[in-house]
C-alpha cells in the first residue's frame, strides 16, 4: 500500500518520496559528521519538520497493523504535549 500524502510539505523527509521518516531514521549514522542541531533530545515520532509527528501506516518502518497505529497515535499525543512544553517527558 502507498501512502496518500502528496499534500505533505516537501520539508518533511520521506523515503523515496513515500513513507515519512522520523529524525531518528535520518540521524542513524552520527559518524557521518552530521549532528542533531538542537540541544534537546529528538522525540520518538518526530519528523524532519519541527512539530510534525508521524504515526501509523504513513510512517516508514511501522508495522502496518491497527494495534501499532493506535499505539503510535496515543504516543504522539504525549510527544506533542512534550514538544509544546519544550521539556522532558512527564507521566500523564
Ligand atoms: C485490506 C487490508 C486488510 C487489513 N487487515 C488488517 C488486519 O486484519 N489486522 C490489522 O491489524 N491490520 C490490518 N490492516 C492494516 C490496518 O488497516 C492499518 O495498519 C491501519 O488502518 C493503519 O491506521 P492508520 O490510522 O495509520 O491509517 P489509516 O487507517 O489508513 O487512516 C488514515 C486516514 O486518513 C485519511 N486521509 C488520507 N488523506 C487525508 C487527507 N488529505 N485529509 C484528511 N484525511 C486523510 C484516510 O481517509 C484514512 O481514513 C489491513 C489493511 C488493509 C488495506
Amino acid at each position: 500500500m502507498q501512502p496518500h500524502i502528496d499534500w505533505l510539505e516537501s520539508s518533511v523527509a520521506r523515503e523515496d518520496r513515500e513513507f515519512v521518516l522520523r529524525v531518528a531514521d535520518l540521524w542513524v549514522d552520527e559518524s557521518s559528521g552530521e549532528r542533531w542541531p538542537l540541544t534537546r533530545a529528538r522525540l520518538m515520532l518526530e519528523t524532519s519538520k519541527r512539530g510534525v509527528f508521524a504515526a501509523g501506516d504513513v510512517r516508514h518502518g511501522s508495522i502496518k497493523r491497527v494495534a501499532g497505529a493506535v499505539g503510535e497515535g496515543a504516543r504522539s499525543i504525549l510527544l506533542i504535549s512534550q514538544y509544546l512544553r519544550g521539556s522532558e517527558p512527564r507521566d500523564p
